[in-house]
């Protein structure tokens, strides 16, 4: 007998799904965390990336904000290279068969087991009003993965959780309705390349919860401001510095190339080297980073009815595979539809 373990979705074409939240300016850490890996695996496989609109209203009831954010995404992915050609972008809404699933899937989730989710203990622990949609938040997870037929998630650590959900959820629903056969594919983490935690300009995790975020397009003063307030401990000019510890240069570790990194980093272990210099090399490397999808981002911004274009052909796609396995669904679970 072979040892070698089975993939228990052998039968379901491979299809990467990610969703992404429109509640903030999307930041370095982000791109570094999710953004860059979004845009490799898109080029790789099927895959379906959506603006997660409904999530957002979980905390952010500010209509103008919303549109904002999330018109926003869609600029901010097309300018970072995302083909709409290779791959479908959307915006949760644009599917209305995500809620059709996601209630189908309240009736199938046990209350003990969205009271030990992570995001909603906190809110709790930090005395905010948990409203039912942050309770209910990745019930809604699990559906947006599942309509589209998902078998990779591309997930950080702080998705695992929820991740975890939509597996139960999937081996729940093959269980109770499947008759032996697996109706929904069980999504399997996407494991991405090491990502390190990007520290913001207070030496934190990044996170727009902390406002220590630099933007990805954040441009002249107030890129500079940022990068200049990024704290650093008061080692004098003229001594010898240890790169490792610095927030600088665990942010120009991102950007720089092997050569340019050595280079910074003796100059750190020399002396001579203040962490003046040492923002000012970043501010350069930022800018030179993103010069090309800077230039493109402004393009994009003046042409809002390409960007409109891509998202309803995206949401079109994406209603069209969310029915092939709403089908499956509805016909497995006993819904009758008359229409
Ligand atoms: P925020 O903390 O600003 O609210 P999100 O939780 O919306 O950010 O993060 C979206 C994605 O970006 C997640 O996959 C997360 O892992 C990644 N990410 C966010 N902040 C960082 C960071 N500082 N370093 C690495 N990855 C990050």
């Amino acid at each position: 007998m072979s040892d070698t373990p089975t993939n228990p979705n052998a039968s379901f074409s491979p299809i990467v799904v990610s969703g992404i939240q429109p509640s903030g300016t999307l930041h370095l850490g982000n791109y570094f965390g999710a953004i860059r890996q979004h845009i490799a695996l898109h080029d790789a496989f099927e895959s379906y990336f959506f603006i997660v609109n409904y999530h957002a209203l979980t905390t952010l009831h500010d209509p103008e904000a919303l549109r904002t954010y999330s018109f926003d995404v869609a600029l901010d992915y097309l300018a970072l290279g995302f083909d709409p050609e290779k791959s479908s972008l959307f915006l949760q809404s644009d599917v209305p068969q995500v809620n059709e699933l996601a209630w189908i899937f309240y009736t199938l989730t046990p209350v003990s087991q969205l009271e030990k989710g992570v995001s909603y203990k906190d809110k709790v622990a930090q005395g905010l009003g948990a409203n039912a949609g942050l309770f209910n938040y990745p019930i809604l997870q699990a559906a947006d993965i599942l309509i589209y037929g998902g078998t990779r998630v591309p997930v950080g650590a702080d998705q695992k959780q929820n991740l975890e959900i939509c597996r139960d959820l999937a081996m729940r629903f093959n269980d109770r309705f499947g008759s032996g056969e697996m109706i929904l594919p069980v999504p399997e983490p996407y494991i991405l390349d090491d990502v390190a935690v990007v520290p913001g300009v207070d030496g934190r995790k990044m996170s727009k919860s902390y406002g220590n975020t630099i933007g990805i397009f954040d441009e002249g003063k107030a890129l500079k401001k940022k990068v200049m307030s990024i704290v650093t401990d008061s080692t004098p000019l003229e001594e010898p510095k240890d790169p490792d510890t610095c927030n600088v240069f665990a942010l120009i570790r991102l950007f720089a190339d092997d050569a340019k990194r050595e280079e910074i980093a003796a100059a750190y272990r020399a002396g001579g080297f203040g962490y003046g210099h040492a923002k000012k090399e970043l501010l350069g490397l930022i800018i030179a980073y993103f010069a090309e999808a800077r230039e493109r981002r402004h393009e994009l911004a003046n042409n809002p009815s390409y960007v409109e274009d891509v998202l309803r052909e995206g949401g079109r796609k994406g209603r069209e595979q969310a029915e092939v396995w709403m089908t499956r669904v509805r016909e497995s679970i006993g819904l009758i539809t008359t229409y």
